[in-house]
């Protein structure tokens, strides 16, 4: 690659690279581990079928069923004009960025924060500025605002609740990053689904704030990691600004049937989001007992820490059948919240490593 003529600033650039690992239990990207539905599966397979066709024509450019289908599981009044999707919702940020970031731009993030982030910045040619966290990976209103003025970014990215750390902020800190910036303020919350009650959504805060965004996704908690399907809404202007960067026909026409047979199931499929959230509150209830530390977390994982050596035990875990992620944060590790087997698997490997 060194030989080849590639931009000037992607030199020496490293690749998004979860490890992808054929391990009993795979506790590192944190996906869903419960499979889909049987029904659902069947649904998705009649629909795909009845699609397949009509694939000799492009898919519906606006993608304007699915659209809706997206606002009426939202609420809150949403309506399709508000609606975005794309695939996954890393593309959504990279159309936000292209049409917001660039070059001579900057997006400001808090770190440590969701890694594609930074990379998305750079395939932009957006200058990204790591902005940092309290102690306590924390961030409060005053904080942000304070990071906002002195760096002026043109994009600002909050994560609610923040991978890796779990961290939801509260309403208090969005509108106040909003008021200090004329920049676009992106709310990732592609874990909202698993916060504790009382931890409120972006969404909300949307009436009136032409420059605020929410992306969400169906990755997570609908257990459609597969799928690639991400969305975003906002000011029905900010759809239209997407519009001039997306890639006509960019969202397939089986990536459509399927989350919309996906929508029709949400209820279903959002079953699993409660026994989720039972395992993650059972692993921070657990951690103490080995000696370790955790971040209350509002996501379908847990970041714990209070490790001697985070690589060591990384592999120590994997040597046990047990895949988590090293978020390159000295002492900590992340792991996601699975079925009640797999949290057992990963406690009882955990026992044994710091066991000796
Ligand atoms: C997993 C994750 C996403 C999901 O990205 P998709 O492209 O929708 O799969 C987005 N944001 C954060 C912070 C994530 O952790």
């Amino acid at each position: 690659m060194t030989d080849l003529p590639i931009r000037p600033d992607l030199r020496g650039a490293t690749p998004y690279g979860a490890p992808q690992l054929d391990v009993a239990v795979r506790l590192n990207t944190n996906e869903n581990s419960y499979p889909l539905p049987a029904g659902l599966v069947a649904d998705i397979a009649a629909a795909v079928g009845a699609a397949a066709a009509g694939l000799n024509r492009y898919p519906d450019r606006e993608a304007a069923s699915l659209r809706a289908d997206l606002a009426g599981y939202l609420g809150l009044g949403l309506t399709v004009d508000q609606v975005w999707a794309a695939n996954g919702s890393n593309e959504v940020i990279q159309q936000l960025l292209q049409a917001f970031g660039g070059p001579g731009r900057s997006a400001l993030g808090f770190t440590p924060t969701y890694s594609m982030h930074p990379i998305i910045s750079a395939g932009t040619g957006t200058v990204f500025v790591d902005g940092r966290r309290e102690a306590d990976f924390a961030l409060t209103a005053a904080h942000v605002v304070d990071q906002i003025r002195r760096h002026r970014p043109d994009v600002v990215f909050l994560c609610s609740p923040n991978n890796p750390t779990g961290t939801a902020l509260g309403r208090d800190v969005v509108a106040a990053a909003y008021d200090a910036t004329e920049g676009m303020v992106i709310v990732d919350e592609a874990y909202a689904e698993f916060a504790r009650p009382g931890t409120p959504s972006a969404l909300g805060l949307l009436p009136g704030r032409l420059r605020l965004v929410v992306t969400r996704t169906m990755s997570k908690a609908f257990g459609m990691a597969g799928l690639r399907l991400g969305y975003l809404a906002a000011d029905p202007a900010v759809v239209d600004a997407v519009r001039l960067v997306r890639l006509p026909y960019h969202l397939s026409t089986l990536t459509q049937v399927t989350a919309r047979v996906a929508l029709a199931h949400a209820p279903a499929l959002l079953e699993t989001v409660a026994a989720v959230m039972a395992q993650r509150d059972r692993i921070v209830a657990a951690l103490p007992s080995y000696g370790l530390i955790s971040v209350p977390s509002d996501a379908n994982f847990v970041l714990f820490g209070g490790i001697p050596d985070a690589t060591v035990l990384w592999q120590a875990l994997l040597d046990r059948g047990v895949l988590v992620r090293d978020v390159g944060l000295p002492g900590w590790l992340r792991v996601t919240a699975g079925t009640e087997p797999e949290t057992s698997a990963f406690l009882a490997a955990l026992g044994r490593t710091t066991a000796g």
